[in-house]
């Protein structure tokens, strides 16, 4: 993938003000990863397969484009020129939604098309002149067999979560409805993985020569993230542990994750009793107030957040030194998802795990899904009690001594009957 980070934005793009206004409104303050590589590509009209899965913008990406597109060749429309694709209705509805969001100071019509609404309605929507199709592939197919459904004057496909598609058997409708676009067409494909030969194969289909366009796999930039577990004793040991990270020169802003509300409070207005400069983030928060708590973090006027999974969902754009599970989360792809914000734009980042003896099986859980072990660190004066493997020993020890217990109070019982 080209190292596109810098300091873009969606003026770099050559999009018409009706939809920089919109831009505005909604808040996108820089173009994310997928963004910034689909956009120019689609712009140039260029067929597009991308890797991108729901969370990284990937909507925005091909909408955008969709409606520059249609402002820059306007056309008084009879039939639609566009067609967006999806797997579930849920996701056209969501794709439908963007449309409008960032269409809003454009004047294009879009109607949507799925399963699960009164058909005779949607065909009365069919007949009125629109520029933009969105709809899952069986009822769009179904209407196009009933001679519903004019695809003459299609121009551009996106095809949303490609994969999915597949998985659900859409494939062949995806290309009779292909198959009835008489002239050539701009394609775009989405998929939240490119690495399955199914999808690479089905694309091979559809898009000619198409600009591939690869996030880079969560996983994979996990690899570049410094990662260290520090074993602690108790929640006082973990306490300590943690000041003494935060404390550290190299540490200059910090997330500090927490899986409870509750504990995310406490943790935080522990760090501000030793005087660290701290702010709590958690679902409870309106978004005003979310905001004004992420602003402050990004102009560095708070040092730490302290933060639960459900609000950190919002912080993907953040640049932070350090990621501190104070619990650790209990599986892979959430622990993934957190070390994430750490290490951006080549940076050096460090995700530190805080463990307690108990922690240990959600450790193991995280290891495996990383497919490797996770190296541990000791501060000194502060070394822990204990060793995995004597933990470990313990652990396997009691569950034999509980096996053997169940089995007595078994016995007992067949005896009493
Ligand atoms: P998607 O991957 O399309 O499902 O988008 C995930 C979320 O990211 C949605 O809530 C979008 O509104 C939001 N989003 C998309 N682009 C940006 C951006 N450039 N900056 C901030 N948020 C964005």
């Amino acid at each position: 993938m080209k190292n596109t980070e810098t300091a873009m934005t969606f003026d770099d793009f050559d999009l018409d003000d009706v939809l920089l206004s919109a831009i505005n409104k909604l808040n996108y303050h820089k173009p994310t990863p997928v963004q910034m590589e689909a956009i120019p590509a689609m712009l140039e009209r260029h067929d597009v397969l991308a890797g991108a899965a729901t969370g990284t913008g990937k909507t925005a990406a091909f909408v955008l484009p969709m409606l520059q597109f249609l402002l820059d060749e306007p056309r008084y429309p009879n039939l639609p020129r566009v067609m967006i694709l999806a797997p579930t209705r849920e996701l056209a509805f969501q794709i439908h939604k963007v449309i409008h969001e960032l269409g809003e100071f454009c004047d294009f019509k879009s109607v949507i098309i799925t399963g699960g609404f009164d058909q005779t309605k949607q065909i009365r929507h069919l007949e009125q002149p629109f520029d933009i199709l969105v709809g899952t592939p069986g009822r769009l197919t179904h209407l196009m067999a009933e001679g519903e459904l004019d695809l003459n004057d299609i121009e551009m496909v996106i095809i949303d979560e490609a994969d999915r598609m597949l998985d659900m058997g859409q494939g062949t409708d995806v290309h009779g409805l292909l198959d009835a676009i008489p002239t050539e067409f701009q394609a775009a494909l989405f998929s939240a993985t490119l690495s399955g030969s199914g999808v690479q194969r089905f694309a091979e289909t559809i898009c000619d020569e198409p600009v591939i366009v690869q996030i880079e796999a969560a996983n994979e930039k996990s690899k570049q993230i410094q990662q260290v577990v520090y074993l602690a004793d108790d929640k006082a040991h973990k306490q300590a542990l943690l000041e003494n990270l935060l404390k550290d020169a190299t540490c200059e802003s910090a997330i500090v994750f927490c899986n409870k509300k509750t504990r995310a409070i406490e943790v935080n207005e522990w760090l501000q009793s030793k005087n660290i400069s701290s702010q709590v983030l958690h679902g409870d928060f309106i978004q005003a107030i979310r905001l004004e708590k992420m602003k402050k973090f990004k102009n560095n006027q708070i040092k730490v957040l302290v933060a639960t999974d459900v609000a950190a969902r919002g912080l993907d754009l953040l640049n932070v030194t350090h990621v501190i599970n104070y619990d650790i989360p209990f599986r892979g792809d959430i622990y993934i998802h957190r070390i994430g914000r750490t290490g951006r734009a080549q940076q050096v980042g460090l995700a530190i795990n805080l463990v307690e003896r108990h922690d240990l099986v959600n450790l193991e859980r995280i290891e495996y899904h990383l497919g490797h072990k996770l190296p541990q660190a000791k501060i000194e004066g502060m070394e822990p009690s204990y060793k995995v493997k004597d933990a470990k020993r313990v652990k396997k020890k009691n569950a034999k001594k509980s096996k053997i217990a169940q089995k007595k109070k078994a016995k007992v019982k067949t005896k009493k009957k």
